[in-house]
């Protein structure tokens, strides 16, 4: 599952597809970055290695997993088809880049190349009923109900 075509998530993905046999999924409007029709947005000149998306998502689309159900929502912004990963069971969040945690706390994007944009995917984020997060930048994050509603409204500010 490719949360957006940064190098630093989907950069790897061409030396997976030589390693194992993956299916790789990522938004439709990520994956023409991370299969080579697009340049990555953030790189100039060289890219990372293009590598096939098998499935191109929509956001809703739902997976069964151990952990119940986990559900694609589409938080663009950061950048465009950015998705986080949503496990209502667990009240868990996978928020990619669309959130962060330096020092352990919650915070907004980083980076965004759409301010507007990775603002009004917080309040997507802030409406989900989350007590933990994992952010790649930073890391697993427990928090009270309200934590990402904080950020939306410090975002909005
Ligand atoms: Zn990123």
């Amino acid at each position: 599952m490719v949360t957006h075509q940064d190098v630093d998530h989907a950069g790897g993905l061409a030396d997976v597809r030589e390693r194992a046999e993956p299916v790789a999924f990522a938004h439709r409007e990520c994956a023409p970055y991370v299969d080579g029709r697009d340049h990555p947005l953030k790189m100039n000149g060289k890219r990372y290695p293009a590598a096939r998306v098998d499935v191109e998502l929509t956001a809703g689309a739902r997976f069964a997993t151990v952990a119940g159900p986990m559900e694609v929502v589409h938080t663009p912004g950061h950048a465009p088809g950015h998705i986080s990963l949503y496990f209502p069971d667990e009240r868990a969040l996978v928020s990619g880049d669309a959130l962060h945690a330096p020092e352990g706390e919650l915070d907004g994007p980083r980076g965004p190349l759409d301010e507007e944009t990775a603002v009004e995917s917080v309040a997507t984020l802030a409406d989900l009923a989350v007590e933990r997060t994992l952010c790649h930048h930073g890391r697993v994050v427990e928090h009270d109900p309200d934590a990402v509603e904080r950020v939306r409204d410090r975002a909005q500010d």
